[in-house]
């Protein structure tokens, strides 16, 4: 009989502790509703810890409302660790591409497999478990500064958090918050600058720690200074990780080991640098008219 209550007991504490936590999370569900529509398959198996090799294999994918293929016969092999950027004008399916991998949509042809294995075989849970996104817009929600940094791994420990957040450097304006991590953010808490948001959802990538990452015009909204600083926080969390960059300046890019260019067409091209520069197409074109101008290529 006790051991029955202490469980009831258990249950009690952790469907409290579950409610507590939903209203902000069931928000931010919301308004990431994109993470939700795809269903596992029933006979769907877990994802385990991946190197990180992503592998399109003649990937189209067109969007519900139209028989357009927004993607056509993708071909494309990152290598674990191998830092690649995506370029291309506004509306070339750079952002499609990349929410193809933690399957916010599934592919209409083809397939995509990470470490060999196809990403519909397993749970879209523990497929995303692998893949780290930080996106142009940054989605807080109703909790604390910690809470928002814990989503990136829940359950961890005070000292992981705090240490997630100096490496996203955000320890020091955090602290200058008036309850410093569990100060209120979100519709009901204190407003954060567009670099702070950022940071917040950096730390919690450091957190998650995850093998892959995908960089969607991180820094696209954020002023000169705070995009150098973000820029900074961002390499350093790339490190070590297969990492997809969409750049909306084409100088920070330029370390990639392979650069693809994506047009309405297709991958154009795709080499380093100094391969495309040395072909003088179309991206030796962009980047040049970019350093000229000073102006940003994409959206
Ligand atoms: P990029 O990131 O290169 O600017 P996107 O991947 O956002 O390009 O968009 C590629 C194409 O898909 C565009 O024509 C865009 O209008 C269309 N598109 C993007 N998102 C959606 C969506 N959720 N539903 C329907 N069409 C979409
Ligand atoms: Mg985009």
């Amino acid at each position: 009989v006790v051991m029955l209550l202490a469980s009831v007991r258990r249950i009690v504490e952790f469907t409290e502790q579950f409610q507590r936590g939903m209203t902000g999370i069931e928000r931010f569900i919301e308004v990431m509703d994109e993470e939700v529509e795809i269903k596992d398959s029933p006979d769907a198996t877990e994802l385990q810890a991946v190197k990180g090799n992503i592998t399109f294999e003649s990937a189209s994918f067109h969007y519900a409302d139209s028989d357009e293929n927004v993607l056509a016969h993708i071909d494309l092999n990152i290598h674990a660790g191998e830092n690649v950027a995506l370029v291309g004008p506004s509306g070339a399916g750079k952002t499609t591409l990349c929410n193809l991998i933690p399957r916010f949509y599934d592919v209409t042809e083809g397939r995509i497999l990470i470490d060999g294995t196809d990403i519909r075989s397993v749970t879209a849970h523990s497929l995303r478990s692998q893949i780290g996104m930080v996106q142009q817009e940054v989605y807080l929600f109703s909790g604390t500064v910690y809470d928002n940094i814990e989503y990136g791994k829940p359950g961890a420990s005070r000292e992981e958090i705090i240490e997630a957040a100096k490496l996203a450097g955000a320890h020091e304006f955090i602290m200058q918050l008036t309850d410093g991590y569990d100060t209120f953010v979100g519709e009901r808490g204190v407003k954060l600058s567009g670099g702070q948001k950022q940071r917040i959802s950096i730390a919690r990538v450091f957190l998650k720690n995850p093998p892959i990452l995908i960089l969607d015009e991180a820094t696209s909204a954020l002023d000169n200074e705070s995009e150098l600083i973000i820029q900074q926080s961002l390499e350093k969390l790339a490190k070590g990780r297969t990492t997809l960059t969409i750049a909306h300046r084409l100088t920070t890019i330029r370390n990639a080991s392979t650069i693809l260019v994506l047009t309405e067409d297709g991958i154009q091209e795709r080499g380093s640098h100094e391969e495309l520069m040395k072909k003088g197409g179309l991206y030796s074109r962009l980047y040049n008219m970019y350093t000229t101008n000073e102006e940003t290529v994409g959206n």
